[in-house]
């Protein structure tokens, strides 16, 4: 197969104004990954490891695939007839996979997205598209949290909004400080959520539930 390598803009569109030229060539980012893996130790040229700068270039764009959506595009479809449901609305423990900036060692986690409609609400798998479209970038933690929520709070303008991430991040559990088992959460809460206890207080326990299954 012969995959074409886009280019990746931090605007997290795909980049128009570069020149395609500039862009390194699939050819070139298989050269830096066999380059890799001489550095370590291996032998490039070995029999299981021939594709592999292929397969990796390919993986790359599997992990990195968020720099080509927009987070707000797949939030514009909201649907106004709702009989005036102004209650909470919560999707619990999203799975996604991410990489942290320092490393480019995968994030695993949850995340819970939670809002207070103003009228208009987004279809369910919505949600969970902005936190993919997120989490396929090179990412911290903290800014992967604040993006989902500013994103729908931006788009949606709901009452409130709270997003609460849970998530291990392998640059301190398989290399470093080798920590298994320690989880980082972060949290954004805005609106209704930040101003009212107890409606922060029920999104928490419903965090707290989930996580507990
Ligand atoms: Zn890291």
């Amino acid at each position: 197969m012969n995959a074409v390598i886009r280019p990746l803009s931090h605007s997290g569109r795909p980049n128009p104004g570069r020149q395609r030229s500039e862009n390194p060539s699939q050819e070139h980012v298989e050269a830096a990954f066999r380059t890799v893996l001489h550095w370590i130790g291996e032998d490039p040229d070995r029999d299981g490891l021939r594709e592999t700068p292929a397969r990796v270039a390919r993986a790359f764009q599997e992990y990195f695939c968020g720099y080509g959506q927009d987070p707000e595009q797949i939030l514009q479809k909201t649907f106004e007839e709702t009989d005036g449901y102004d209650e909470m609305v919560v999707l619990k423990g999203i799975p996604f996979q991410s990489h942290c900036e320092h490393h480019v060692a995968p994030i695993i986690g949850r995340a819970w997205v939670a809002y207070v409609p103003n009228a208009r609400v987004v279809g369910i798998s919505k949600l969970a598209r902005v936190v993919e479209a997120y989490a396929k970038r090179l990412q911290i933690q903290e800014r992967l949290t604040a993006q989902i929520a500013n994103t729908i709070e931006h788009v949606l303008k709901p009452k409130g909004i709270g997003v609460v991430i849970k998530a291990t991040h392998h640059c301190m559990t398989t290399r470093g400080i080798n920590k298994q088992g320690a989880d980082l959460v972060t949290s954004r809460m805005l609106g209704c959520f930040r101003e009212n206890p107890m409606t922060r207080q029920e999104f928490l326990s419903m965090v707290h539930s989930n996580h507990d299954q």
